[in-house]
């Protein structure tokens, strides 16, 4: 195995971990924080805290072209974050690592640069109805740019990509296929490996939206086989504005730049500009070097409990909350999967998503409330707005046991 993200069994200590996160430690409205938004954002350990501010204390400068001490040490330590990250996902040069502002800023890049370069009038761009946002109107925009069609394979009533149509609907024109590893909403994996391999057997490109996937499980990138993963750092216990894509490199040489201005040149005069090698060809000014810092910092705190053990535990949490949540009469999960990961969103007989919320707040636990930034997904169940809970390795049995308490509450208040 060339991937760091080793299968040793390592004792899995929840309430170990738990220190490790300092904002867990504190009480709302007077009971014990319950964190349940952990797919918009999860809390930070220690560890990158202490590594983001380290930079900011005592190492700050700017990165590559610094003689200087302390420009070498951040360059360093950015540099070495991607190599962390690389070696995380099992690609095979960090130059194939673009660092961006996140999973959403990496999937606009390849729209704005692969897409625009290799999608034309008449051409197709493929994804699914269970799409973020994020993956959905880059490629919109991209269509109407260039008078392309945006096609969209269908789910089934458990939140499945129908993978014959998925399949079918890959042609000659299409020149894309983006889809989630994770659904945000529905929690569906997808059969990723299976279905870059249909859209790569028709010469179509793929993109994995890894927003939701990669603090949950086991990526490889190489053995997905597919073209471009774009994943966000702060999901997985990383800061906020700080993410990554990774390209076949291939495909990020023949890429034009994203943003043009310093640091992706490699020699400007005002006749002609020539611009720099892999992967600083994408990386236009000043980048987030606290942020990749503490990246690789949030890489390391995962390969330190084991993403084998991580996915272990948070599916037996997952099954326990399952079955909690599906024996509260009046709740509908939306989003029933074969395989799905730790992502619950429901309604509730009589309950407005956002008046469930706002209770449960009150009673200490965080959850999300609304579209979830997948308005048509959400559209096709029927439901304008849902709640969520997202199960992290630091959540415990004790805690979705006051979750349903607090639902239970919420259903004799507003019924
Ligand atoms: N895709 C999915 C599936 C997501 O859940 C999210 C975040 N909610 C994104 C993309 C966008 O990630 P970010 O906001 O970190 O760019």
């Amino acid at each position: 195995m060339t991937n760091a993200q080793t299968t040793t069994a390592k004792t899995f200590d929840v309430e170990k971990i738990r220190r490790d996160f300092p904002s867990l430690n504190q009480s709302v409205y007077g009971k014990p924080l319950v964190y349940l938004d952990n797919a918009a954002t999860a809390q930070k350990p220690n560890a990158v805290i202490d590594v983001t501010e380290h930079y900011y204390r005592v190492v700050n400068a700017n990165i590559h072209r610094g003689v200087h001490r302390l420009s070498q040490l951040a360059t360093d330590a950015y540099e070495g974050a991607r190599e962390k990250i690389r070696n995380f996902i099992n690609a095979e040069k960090a130059s194939e690592i673009i660092y961006t502002r996140g999973c959403t800023e990496a999937i606009n890049l390849v729209a704005a640069t692969y897409g625009r370069q290799n999608v034309g009038a008449g051409d197709e761009v493929l994804i699914t109805e269970m799409e973020h946002h994020s993956n959905i109107v880059p490629w919109q925009a991209l269509c109407e740019e260039k008078g392309a069609t945006l096609r969209v394979a269908p789910v089934n009533e458990r939140g499945e990509v129908e993978l014959e149509a998925f399949e079918r609907m890959i042609g000659e024109r299409t020149k894309i296929v983006a889809f989630a590893h994770q659904s945000n909403s529905l929690g569906t994996i997808n059969p990723a490996k299976e279905m870059t391999r249909m859209a790569r057997e028709k010469g179509a490109a793929t993109l994995i939206d890894g927003a939701q996937s990669i603090p949950h499980f086991r990526v490889d990138v190489r053995d997905l086989g597919c073209d471009f993963y774009a994943f966000s750092a702060h999901k997985m216990y990383g800061p906020t504005g700080s993410g990554a894509l990774y390209g076949r490199e291939e495909l990020l040489e023949s890429m034009p730049p994203y943003q043009l201005g310093g640091d992706m040149i490699s020699a400007v005069s005002f006749e002609k500009t020539t611009y720099n090698k892999l992967p600083y060809k994408f990386e236009a000014g000043t980048p987030n070097i606290a942020g990749g810092i503490g990246f690789g910092a949030a890489v390391d705190y995962v390969e330190s409990i084991g993403i084998d053990e991580i996915e272990r535990y948070e599916r037996e949490l997952s099954d326990y909350a399952w079955e909690k949540l599906r024996a509260i009469e009046g709740l509908r999960i939306i989003g029933t999967a074969e395989d799905r990961g730790a992502v619950f969103s429901f309604v509730v007989e009589g309950a407005h998503a956002h008046d469930l919320a706002t209770i449960l707040d009150v009673e200490g636990v965080a959850v999300r409330a609304g579209h979830l930034c997948t308005q048509p997904i959400l559209k096709k169940f029927g439901v304008p707005a849902v709640a969520r809970a997202a199960v992290s390795l630091y959540n415990t049995r004790e805690e979705i046991d006051r979750l349903v308490e607090a639902i239970e509450k919420a259903k004799r208040m507003l019924g």
